[in-house]
């Protein structure tokens, strides 16, 4: 049996937009993952706060981030909350390029396989007819010196 980390079929929970976050959802139905970028600091955010976080700035704008990031840390669920999820399914802290982090669900490889430090690319699945939702997956080629394996499970 695979252990394939997969999206959550269509028709799964999904998220409720607010007004604030509701751009960065419509990238990732474009197949953008959207960051916001504070024009009087420069920092980079993952979120959708109405201020920057650091110099207090209401001069935000939404940006596309590059799509690539690190495996920081990660959860593999395999009793989920409500049986509306498929499991096994993890969910991560990824560090994206631009230096900031972003909670995202991890696909494309086996639970065991998940490592660290280990290079990631974001992709898009719908989870509604309205929604996609972003997930990460591991890196293997040009980038393939970051991808550590045979680390133990968290
Ligand atoms: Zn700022």
């Amino acid at each position: 049996m695979s252990l394939l980390l997969r999206p959550q079929a269509i028709g799964g929970p999904a998220p409720v937009p607010s007004h604030f976050s509701r751009p960065f959802w419509d990238g990732c139905v474009l197949g953008e993952l959207r960051i916001l970028r504070c024009l009087n600091c420069s920092q980079a955010i993952a979120d959708a706060p109405r201020i920057c976080w650091r110099c207090h700035s209401r001069e935000l704008q939404w940006e596309v981030a590059i799509g690539g990031a690190a495996l920081y840390s990660w959860s593999v669920v395999w009793r989920p909350q409500t049986t509306d999820f498929e499991v096994p399914y993890a969910v991560g802290i990824v560090t994206l390029d631009e230096g900031i982090q972003l909670v995202s669900g991890l696909v494309g490889c086996e639970p065991g396989d998940l490592a660290e430090g280990m290079a990631l690319a974001v992709e898009f699945h719908p989870i509604s007819e309205e929604l996609s939702l972003h997930y990460f997956h591991p890196v293997v080629g040009a980038t393939g010196e970051n991808l550590k394996r045979g680390l133990p499970d968290a």
